[in-house]
């Protein structure tokens, strides 16, 4: 049995929840075809189950932090601005807070609760969800558009393509929208995972699985061409530094990963031999290098009696402590005045420049989102309408546009979404 719609929204994630639910609003008869038994996957999972749904800033704000890509935002950002965001999600019920980084998650700390929004929306909207439908087939049949899912053939107007990219295929983001965009003759700039955990080559790291530290200055390096003995804290290279960020790290089985890793973890993506690259950590970034040497050397004359490790320990976790002392050949149990004053350079070196030898990222299978995707030059960013097939408009993560951690990538599905669903539907008329 055909059916005819006036728009046809492919998947139900955050860019296709708010293309819907705005079409609908706008007038338009509209159906939301989803994969999953579950609307929002990603959401569910976000930021640890919070959601991290924006960032406390301006659209200027979110624009910048997408750089080259950024100004493909602006559209969208004055459609829904990160202020608009939180006032929908608010509008619903879900008080939202702000952490001190910026990010903003709802007060309860459950993502559900966003998703419920976004639920709760659309279900208002009179658009209608249809779960556990992927599509198969899409297909342009001027003026329409033939979607072939599972179970059905399925007419429309306008046509929203919201499949996202391929990381966590799990999710059901497996690519399924490039296929289809690339039969229509679009460009897809080369999909590569972003955001994802850094796997390493030293087993002192991966001992310390379990591990966070708060704030930690990551530098991606060029290593030497001779490879040096993991073992050892010296700086090894005066490499080139090809990406840096601060902020929280989390030791895992693998290597590493949190915040600070996955905003790096691009750099070794895109290199064209991550096995040559380290990461160099600084794991004390709010003090200068001398500023940790004296802090040393005034331990070794005020406390020389009590061990540095412990001394160290306030600041940096022990587990971690203990790992550097090794690095530096030096033992853990050594009293403050018993360090020479080559062994406490040495100890700083370890803990300011720690050089940690990459193998490379766990890939599409752990990377939060996908960098490439549906060239922004083939859509015209005032309404995301495609501009090699008329009546195909795209948002999200779909599109060759991904910023880093901290809510921008759910800023840029919602507001693409929010402008792709007026669009849709002003077009009808
Ligand atoms: C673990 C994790 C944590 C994250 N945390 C955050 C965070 O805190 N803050 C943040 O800003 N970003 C976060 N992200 C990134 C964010 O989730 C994505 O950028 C965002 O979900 C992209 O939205 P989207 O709607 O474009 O795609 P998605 O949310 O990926 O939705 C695409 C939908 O399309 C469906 N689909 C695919 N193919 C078909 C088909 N053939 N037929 C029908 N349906 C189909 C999929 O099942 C899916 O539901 C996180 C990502 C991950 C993986």
């Amino acid at each position: 049995m055909a059916d005819q719609w006036d728009v046809v929204v492919v998947g139900a994630g955050a860019a296709g929840l708010m293309a819907a639910a705005r079409a609908a609003e706008c007038g338009a008869r509209v159906l939301l075809l989803e994969k999953n038994r579950q609307a929002g996957a990603k959401i569910l999972m976000s930021g640890g189950t919070r959601c991290n749904l924006t960032q406390a800033t301006d659209t200027r704000g979110i624009i910048d932090a997408f750089g080259d890509q950024g100004s493909f935002l602006h559209s969208a950002l004055a459609a829904l601005s990160p202020d608009d965001l939180v006032d929908l999600v608010e509008a619903e019920g879900v008080a939202t807070k702000t952490e001190p980084t910026g990010k903003i998650f709802p007060a309860s700390d459950r993502a559900a609760d966003v998703l419920d929004a976004l639920l709760g929306r659309l279900d208002r909207s009179g658009a209608e969800l249809a779960s556990e439908e992927p599509v198969e087939r899409l297909e342009s049949r001027p003026p329409q558009w033939t979607l072939t899912t599972s179970r059905r053939t399925v007419h429309t107007r306008h046509v929203i393509v919201t499949t996202g990219g391929k990381s966590f295929p799990g999710c059901g983001t497996t690519g399924d929208g490039y296929r289809w965009l690339e039969s229509l003759g679009h460009h897809i700039v080369r999909p590569r995972p972003a955001l994802a955990p850094i796997t390493v080559r030293a087993d002192w790291v991966k001992s310390l699985r379990g591990v966070t530290i708060a704030d930690v200055g990551v530098e991606v390096v060029c290593r030497p061409a001779s490879p040096q003995s993991e073992k050892t804290a010296a700086p090894r290279a005066t490499g080139e530094v090809i990406a840096s960020r601060r902020g929280s790290v989390l030791f895992a089985h693998f290597g590493l990963s949190g915040p600070a890793i996955l905003d790096v973890s691009r750099a070794v993506e895109l290199h064209a031999r991550p096995s040559s690259l380290a990461l160099r950590c600084d794991f004390l970034p709010q003090l200068t290098e001398e500023a940790v040497g004296e802090q040393f050397q005034r331990a070794s004359l005020e406390s020389g009696k009590r061990r540095l490790a412990s001394l160290l320990s306030t600041q940096i976790p022990r587990r971690l402590v203990d790992a550097l002392f090794a690095l530096a050949d030096l033992p853990a149990e050594r009293r403050a005045a018993e360090l020479s004053r080559a062994e406490r350079a040495v100890l700083v070196t370890a803990v300011k420049r720690t050089e940690i030898p990459v193998t490379g990222t766990m890939g599409f299978a752990k990377a939060e989102v996908t960098t490439g995707g549906v060239s922004l030059s083939e859509v015209d960013s005032r309404t995301m309408q495609s501009k090699v097939a008329p009546g195909l408009f795209l948002a999200g993560e779909i599109l060759d546009l991904d910023g880093p951690i901290g809510g921008y990538n759910f800023q840029a599905a919602f507001s693409t979404g929010w402008l792709a669903g007026v669009a849709a539907a002003a077009a009808l008329v």
